[in-house]
């Protein structure tokens, strides 16, 4: 029997799942919608179908094991803490999966949990010092310090999405004003697009965006185009995320941030701008010496490599 480990990266909008083998090789990967208005066993049962599913069809895999990243998860506890994005209340997830798949369960922070792929199977694996930023319906990041993911006393250690960045800036969720996740995240990007749109009511690209249902490809698209306001667009979230991305860089001198997730396809539409305006936040220094990179992982698998590596490693 092969044994693999079912890495699960749960998404505010999307589940991206993977068994994954001991050398890294993801035998099967896929995804799920979350559902995160529904009860958590609505979410554990469809999982449940697809491990049954791969196991019939995969007769010589063994399960050994799930590793688990999750929005606002407890490393330390095996709770995820009332997510943001889903209406799941606090959730024993290590508990119930091992109840319903008898097998071991490791959970992290789904940040962390990327921030371990790029180290056990990316960008970062010789790197000690770095930070992985997850650009998706929110801001995540984590945060390798000499060589060690840093979770702090309470797991939550790492929480750049709500360092804020603006005294009286936009509100956010977790009680904060001017939190970094509001500017550079899917949400982020969607309150900039309503506040553009006032601004500039006849811009045609501005107008053709529906906030709701924002897709960075069409702002990537408008980029390539010279669309200036599509420019405009980026260069108002880079600088934001560079603002951001200085004041950690002052705390820890990490040597590069890894930006992974959906906006991360942006690629040097995001990140050139980013770079130029980081270069003016950061003290002299540290000028020149902080590496800004798009993970080279595909969307999802640095996830899903992470969290098996709590298991595997
Ligand atoms: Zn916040």
């Amino acid at each position: 029997m092969k044994k693999v480990v079912l890495g699960i990266d749960i998404g505010g909008t999307n589940t991206v799942y993977g068994f994954v083998g001991q050398d890294g090789n993801i035998v099967h990967s896929d995804e799920i919608p979350t559902h995160g208005n529904k009860p958590v066993d609505n979410f554990i049962n469809r999982l449940g179908e697809k491990l049954d599913s791969f196991l019939t069809d995969n007769s010589d895999f063994k399960l050994c094991g799930i590793g688990v990243g999750a929005p606002n998860a407890n490393h330390f506890t095996g709770i995820i803490q009332d997510p943001p994005n889903l209406s799941w209340g606090d959730v024993d997830i290590v508990t119930l999966l091992h109840e319903k798949f008898n097998c071991d369960v490791s959970l992290t922070n789904d940040a962390n949990a990327a921030a371990l792929g790029e180290r056990n199977y990316g960008i970062a694996s010789d790197m000690n010092d770095f930070v992985v930023i997850t650009l998706g319906t929110g801001l995540g990041s984590g945060i390798f310090t000499g060589g060690l993911l840093l979770y702090g006393t309470n797991s939550l250690a790492g929480e750049m999405g709500h360092l804020s960045i603006a005294k009286n800036g936009r509100a956010c969720n977790c009680g904060l004003k001017g939190c970094l996740e509001m500017y550079v995240s899917a949400k982020g990007i969607k309150e900039t697009v309503i506040e553009f749109q006032k601004v500039n009511p006849d811009d045609d690209f501005l107008s053709s965006l529906e906030p709701d249902f924002i897709d960075g490809k069409m702002i990537d698209c408008a980029i390539d185009d010279g669309i200036k306001s599509a420019i405009s667009l980026y260069e108002f979230t880079a600088d934001k995320l560079a603002y951001g991305i200085a004041q950690v860089a002052t705390i820890l001198s990490p040597e590069a941030f890894i930006i992974y997730g959906g906006y991360s396809q942006a690629g040097d539409r995001l990140l050139g701008p980013t770079r130029i305006a980081l270069e003016t936040y950061l003290m002299d220094n540290l000028k020149g010496k902080i590496k800004v990179l798009q993970s080279g992982l595909p969307t999802g698998q640095a996830g899903i490599l992470g969290a098996v590596s709590l298991l595997w490693k």
